[in-house]
């Protein structure tokens, strides 16, 4: 008997990669993480396209077939054609990647990309804390610090995908200069693992 077909999610992180196999209700019947550079810089496509496979391998024992993916990265995306912008800082060599064409491609099956947490504002209002909102904003702090805003049940993605970067507002302005052109940016201050620049500074 063949069981109700899943949908194979990613998060990649600057630090860790997780990927599970959930319904389309959004149970997690399947969950695996590793290590984004576990295979040492410049390695993620490959730990992503092996983790996959991992995950896969363990729905399909479970009698369930694998509909479609989808994968959230750290970084600007043009999510109509699942293509990576060039500011990656945390996983730089996903940048330019058409990840979602070499996903598809690779597992025969329709693959999406966006910004990870563009993904995880939509996973919150359809399954999580914010369902039956209209609105709402997710902070992520991480690697970097994501924010993704839900407005009127459509998500801000701003110019250049840069709608929901709350973490590139300017919160000293003399601060030091940011990766994204910027100076003071919060995020530089208010990640989850400041750097020890930034903690000696304060
Ligand atoms: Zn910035």
């Amino acid at each position: 008997m063949t069981r109700d077909a899943l949908l194979l999610g990613v998060d990649v992180g600057g630090t860790t990669t997780a990927a599970g196999a959930v319904t389309r209700e959004g149970a997690v019947l399947v969950e695996q993480r590793v290590l984004t550079h576990r295979d040492g810089r410049g390695r993620a496509p490959e730990t992503i396209i092996e983790l996959l496979g991992s995950v896969r391998e363990q729905a399909e024992r479970r009698g369930h077939a694998v509909e479609a993916i989808g994968v959230g990265v750290p970084g600007p995306v043009d999510p109509t054609v699942g293509r990576i912008g060039e500011h990656v800082p945390h996983v730089p060599e996903l940048a330019g990647r058409a990840l979602a064409a070499e996903l598809a491609e690779r597992f025969g099956r329709p693959a999406f990309v966006d910004n990870d947490v563009n993904a995880l504002a939509l996973g919150e209002w359809m399954f999580g804390a914010g369902r039956g909102a209209r609105s709402l904003v997710v902070l992520a702090p991480g690697t970097g610090f994501g924010a993704g805003i839900v407005l009127e049940s459509r998500l801000v993605r701003g110019a250049a995908g840069f709608g929901g970067e709350l973490g590139h507002t300017p919160v000293k302005f003399d601060g030091p200069p940011c990766w994204c052109g910027g100076r003071g940016c919060l995020a530089l201050y208010a990640r989850a693992a400041p750097s020890a620049r930034c903690s000696a500074r304060s």
